[in-house]
C-alpha cells in the first residue's frame, strides 16, 4: 500500500506498476540496477542476504529499499523462483536520454517457477511443467505445457486421486486453478507440490492461440486456452513454439499411482531424492538431454498395447544386434545439441550466435544418424527415418550466415560470416583498408619524423592517436600535430590525415555491427519458420536416443526379451532385481523365477526379516514396467501378460498425509488397490497389517486375501511374517505358500535369498535363538510355549516356572532385571530378528 504522504513521481509510478502484481516480487529497473521497495525490499533483502537500505534516509517515512546490478540479475531472479516465487521484471522501455518528464517503464516478463526459460531452475534432463486445471461437472481437465520445449497436452482425469497423480508424476512446478476447486483438493496440491494459484479471469487471450486448441472440445479447449493467456501476460512476447494441444488419455498407459511410483523408486530415490539407485539411473544411457527428458516420461508411463511395446521392442533388439553401428550411433548423438530448447529459443527471441552453431552442429549430425539406422535393419526403422530430417535449407543459411566463433552478444558484431552479404562485406573492406592506411602512417610518419617508436593507438575517449614517447619530443618539428593528451612518459597526437582515416573506419565499424544485426534477426526469423520441423526432428532424435539407451543396458547387463501373452501367463526365469543386481554386481545377486497363471494367483511369501521378501516384489514390479517400456529385463526367459495397472504397498510410507498414522496410510493403500484392480493387475502386499496389533493384523491380512482371491482375481503377491497365514494354502486354491531359503554355514543363519515351494519354517525363531547359544532350557521353554501358541492357547501370563528361573542365581540385581524385561517382553508383537536382538542384549547382562 502506498503511504499518505505525497509520492515522488517515481514512486507513483512503481505502485502504479506493482498494484498489477500484487503476487510478485517487482524488480524495478533504475540505471544499471533492479530495485525492490517496500515489503519487497525487506522479504528480498532477507531471502537473497542483500543490504536493505532505504530511499529517502531523512525523511519521515523512508522508502525500504534493496537492489540487485542488471548483469547480475539472472541469478537472483533464479534463486528466488526456486524457492517459488514470481519476479517481475519491470524494465525502462524508453530512452532515458530522450524521454520527456519519468522514463515509461514496463513489465517486460513474469517469471514463475512453471514458466522458466532458461538458468540453472531448468535441468537439462527434466522437464518444467506447468499445469492448468478446471473441475468440470463429472470429472477434471487438465492441461499441461512445458515453456521451454512447447510441449503442450491435455488430459480428462476422473477423480481428484487422479488430479494428485496427475500432477505429481508431472513433478508440475507450478499449478493454476482455472476455476473453483474444492478446498479439499487444493490443499492437498499445495501440500504435494507447493505453488497453487488462481487463474485471474481479467486476463484477455490473443487470438493466434485459438489454433493451438482447434482438435479440443469444449471444455478441454477452455482450460487450454486459460493456459495459453496466463503464458502470454507472463512471457509478453511471441510463443510460436508452441506445439498443438494434443489429448492423451490417461488409462491407454499402465498405471501406477504416485505412491507406487515413489516407493519402487523409478525416479528418485526414497531416502536421497537423486536419480542415484533408481530404475532410471539403471536405464538412462541417453546421450541427448531430449532423450533424457523422455526416458523419464516413458518410464512414467509404460505402455498397455502390445502392438506398440513390440514395435520398441523390435528396434532395441536391432540396436542390440548392430554393436558397432550402435557406437558410431552414440557418438553422432553426443553432439546433437538440445534441439526442442533451442526451438523453444528461436522462438523465444533469446537465441545467440552460438545456440545457432550448435543448431546447425545438431543437424549436421543428422545424415549420418540416417545412414546408420539404414544400415541396420530399414524395416523396424522407416518410421521414424520418415521423421529424420536432415533440413538441409537450415543448415545451408546458417552455415553461410553464421561464424563458427559467433559471440555471445547479438549486438556488438562478428556473428555474421564475410560473403554473406556484400554491403556487409564493403564496410569489413573500409575497416580494413582503414587499418592498412593506418599501419601505411605509421610508417610514413616514422620516415618523416626520424622517430622509430613512433606508433598510432587507439582508445574509447580519444579514437586513434599517435604515441610519442617522452624522449623522442625533441625530435618532432613544432605543429606537426595537435596535441590531445599527456601520459607520465608520452604525449599523444591527432592530425587531420589520422581523423580522416578514423571517420572512415568507426563509421563503417558502426553501420557493420548495426547491418549484422540486422542480418542475425532476419536468419533469427528464417530459423523460426521451421521450429515445427525441428520439435518433430527432436522427438524422433530423442525417440532414437532412449532406445540405443536400452539396447545399451540390454546389453551390457544381459537382460532378454520377454513375450507377452493374452492368457494372464507370467512366467520369469531365472529373474533378477535389476538396481539391486546393479548395485551388488551379476554375481553375487541370486536370480529367483516366478510363476503365476489362472491357477496360482496368490502368491503368499513368508521368511524372515532380510530375507528377500521386499526385493522379490520389487523386483517382479520393476520387471513389468521393464517389459512394457519395451526394454528387455533381468532374467533367463520371460513370457507375461499385459498388466494394465500396478498397486503396491510396499515399505514405510513416506507421505504421512495430515496426520494419519502408517496404518491408516497402509489401509486406505490398499483399499485403492482393492477397489481398482482388475483381473489383470498386479498387486505387491508387503507385510500388509504390520502396523497395528497382531491378531487384528491377522485377521484383517486373511480378509483381505480372501477378498482378493474371491472377488478381486488380479494377480497378487502377498508378504507375511503371520505364519499362521500360510494354513491358507488348503482352502484356497489358487493361492501358492513360498518362502525364502535359509541354510545353516559354520553356525550362522545365512539367507540364501532363493524362494523355495511351501511356508518357511515355522520354529524359525527358536532356530536363530539356537544358532546364537542360548540356553538349553530357555529354547525348550521357548519352543513349549510354541506349541501351545499354536494349539490356539494365549500365552502364559503366569510368571516362569521356578525350575527355569533358576537358569539365573537368584539375588543378583543384575540378573534380577534381566528377568524383569524378560517378563514385560511381548514376543507376539516381535519379529524373529527382534527376539534375537533382545536376547543377545540380555545374555550380554548376565
Ligand atoms: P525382507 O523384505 O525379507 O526383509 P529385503 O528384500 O529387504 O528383505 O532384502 C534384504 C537384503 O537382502 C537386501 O538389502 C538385499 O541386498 C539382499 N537381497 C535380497 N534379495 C537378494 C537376492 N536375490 N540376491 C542377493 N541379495 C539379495
Amino acid at each position: 500500500m502506498p503511504p499518505e504522504t505525497k509520492l515522488t513521481p517515481m514512486m507513483e509510478q512503481y505502485f502504479k506498476i506493482k498494484a498489477a502484481y500484487p503476487d510478485a516480487f517487482l524488480f524495478y529497473r533504475l540505471g544499471d540496477f533492479y530495485e525492490l521497495f517496500y515489503t519487497d525490499a525487506i522479504e528480498v533483502s532477507q531471502l537473497l542476504e542483500l543490504t536493505l537500505t532505504s530511499r529517502n534516509k531523512n525523511a519521515v517515512d523512508p522508502v525500504p529499499m534493496c537492489g540487485v546490478p542488471y548483469h547480475a540479475a539472472a541469478a537472483y531472479i533464479d534463486t528466488l523462483v526456486e524457492q517459488g516465487y514470481k519476479v517481475a521484471i519491470c524494465e525502462q522501455v524508453e530512452d532515458p536520454k530522450t524521454a520527456k518528464g519519468m522514463v515509461k517503464r514496463e513489465v517486460v516478463q513474469l517469471v514463475t517457477p512453471g514458466t522458466v526459460m532458461e538458468g540453472k531452475n531448468l535441468s537439462a534432463k527434466d522437464n518444467n511443467y506447468l499445469v492448468a486445471l478446471a473441475q468440470g461437472i463429472s470429472d477434471f481437465q487438465l492441461a499441461y505445457v512445458d515453456l521451454s520445449t512447447g510441449e503442450l497436452k491435455v488430459a480428462l482425469i476422473a477423480d481428484e486421486e487422479g488430479v494428485l497423480n496427475e500432477v505429481s508424476v508431472l513433478r508440475a512446478k507450478e499449478v493454476l486453478l482455472t476455476n473453483d476447486i474444492s478446498e479439499s483438493t487444493k490443499e492437498l496440491l499445495e501440500k504435494r507440490l507447493g505453488l497453487v494459484f488462481s487463474y485471474q479471469e481479467t486476463m484477455i487471450c490473443p487470438p493466434h492461440f485459438e489454433s493451438l486448441t482447434n482438435e479440443l472440445d469444449e471444455g478441454l479447449k477452455e482450460v487450454t486456452l486459460k493456459l495459453l493467456t496466463y503464458l502470454n501476460e507472463t512471457q509478453k512476447r511471441s510463443l510460436d513454439h508452441l506445439q498443438q494441444a494434443r489429448m492423451y488419455q490417461v488409462d491407454h498407459f499402465l498405471k501406477l499411482d504416485y505412491h507406487s511410483k515413489a516407493n519402487l523408486e523409478l525416479i528418485q530415490a526414497l531416502r536421497t531424492g537423486k536419480k542415484q539407485g533408481t530404475l532410471l539411473w539403471l536405464l538412462d544411457e541417453t546421450k541427448t538431454a531430449m532423450g533424457g527428458r523422455l526416458l523419464k516420461q516413458w518410464i512414467d508411463r509404460p505402455l498397455i498395447q502390445q502392438q506398440a511395446i513390440e514395435t520398441r521392442q523390435n528396434q532395441v533388439a536391432s540396436f542390440v544386434h548392430a554393436f558397432f553401428e550402435r557406437g558410431d550411433l552414440q557418438e553422432a548423438l553426443k553432439k546433437v545439441y538440445d534441439l526442442e530448447r533451442l526451438a523453444g529459443r528461436v522462438a523465444f527471441g533469446n537465441v545467440n550466435g552460438r545456440d545457432l552453431i550448435q543448431l546447425k552442429t545438431s543437424l549436421q549430425q543428422i545424415p549420418l544418424l540416417r545412414h546408420i539406422l539404414q544400415g541396420i535393419d530399414q524395416g523396424e526403422w522407416q518410421g521414424l527415418l520418415s521423421r529424420l530430417s536432415p533440413m538441409e535449407d537450415l543448415v545451408q543459411l546458417i552455415e553461410t550466415g553464421i561464424s563458427e566463433d559467433a559471440p555471445l552478444a547479438i549486438t556488438e558484431g562478428k556473428i555474421i560470416k564475410t560473403g554473406f552479404n556484400e554491403q556487409l562485406d564493403q564496410y569489413r573492406e573500409a575497416m580494413s583498408s582503414g587499418k592498412k592506411w593506418l599501419a601505411e602512417l605509421e610508417a610514413k610518419e616514422r620516415q618523416a619524423t626520424g622517430i622509430k617508436t613512433l606508433k598510432i593507438g587507439f582508445n574509447r575517449v580519444f579514437g586513434y592517436y599517435i604515441e610519442i614517447t617522452k624522449a623522442n619530443l625533441v625530435h618532432l618539428p613544432e605543429n606537426r600535430y595537435e596535441r590531445k593528451q599527456t601520459l607520465a612518459n608520452a604525449e599523444r597526437f591527432i592530425s587531420p590525415e589520422l581523423k580522416e582515416i578514423e571517420t572512415l573506419i568507426l563509421e563503417a565499424e558502426e553501420k557493420s555491427v548495426d547491418l549484422e544485426y540486422q542480418l542475425f534477426l532476419a536468419i533469427r526469423e528464417e530459423v523460426k519458420k521451421s521450429i515445427a520441423s525441428l520439435q518433430q526432428l527432436a522427438q524422433a532424435v530423442s525417440e532414437i536416443d532412449v532406445l540405443q539407451s536400452f539396447a545399451t543396458v540390454s546389453e551390457k547387463y544381459q537382460y532378454v526379451r520377454p513375450t507377452f501373452n493374452q492368457e494372464g501367463r507370467l512366467r520369469i526365469i531365472d529373474g533378477r532385481h535389476p538396481v539391486v543386481e546393479k548395485v551388488l554386481g551379476h554375481q553375487e545377486y541370486i536370480p529367483n523365477s516366478i510363476e503365476m497363471d489362472q491357477d496360482s494367483l496368490i502368491l503368499l511369501i513368508t521368511g524372515p526379516n532380510m530375507s528377500g521378501k521386499s526385493t522379490y516384489m520389487r523386483q517382479l514390479a520393476l520387471t513389468v514396467i521393464m517389459a512394457q517400456i519395451g526394454c528387455f529385463i533381468p532374467a533367463e526367459s520371460a513370457e507375461m501378460p499385459l498388466f494394465d495397472q500396478i498397486f503396491t504397498r510396499i515399505g514405510a510410507s513416506d507421505d504421512l498425509i495430515a496426520g494419519q498414522s502408517t496404518f491408516m496410510v497402509e489401509m486406505i493403500e490398499a483399499n485403492h488397490a482393492l477397489q481398482h484392480a482388475t483381473t489383470n493387475s498386479l498387486i505387491l502386499f508387503d507385510e500388509l497389517g504390520r502396523g497395528t496389533a497382531t491378531y487384528d493384523g491377522m485377521a484383517l491380512a486373511q480378509a483381505i486375501i480372501e477378498y482378493i482371491h474371491r472377488e478381486v482375481r488380479g494377480k497378487t503377491l502377498f508378504s507375511t511374517h503371520y505364519h499362521e497365514l500360510t494354513v491358507l494354502e488348503e482352502e484356497l486354491s489358487q493361492l501358492k505358500n513360498v518362502h525364502v531359503g535359509a541354510v545353516e554355514k559354520e553356525g550362522e543363519l545365512v539367507f540364501l535369498h532363493k524362494m523355495l515351494p511351501g511356508p518357511a519354517d515355522k520354529s524359525y525363531g527358536i532356530h536363530v535363538a539356537k544358532i546364537a547359544g542360548l540356553p538349553k532350557r530357555l529354547l525348550e521353554r521357548a519352543d513349549d510355549l510354541l506349541v501351545q501358541l499354536e494349539n490356539g492357547h494365549p500365552i502364559q501370563k503366569a510368571p516362569l516356572p521356578v525350575e527355569q528361573l533358576s537358569l539365573f542365581h537368584e539375588g543378583n540385581e543384575e540378573e534380577q532385571r534381566v528377568l524383569d524385561e524378560l517378563r514385560r517382553l511381548n514376543v507376539l508383537e516381535m519379529t524373529p530378528l527382534d527376539a534375537m536382538n533382545v536376547l543377545h542384549q540380555l545374555q550380554k547382562k548376565v
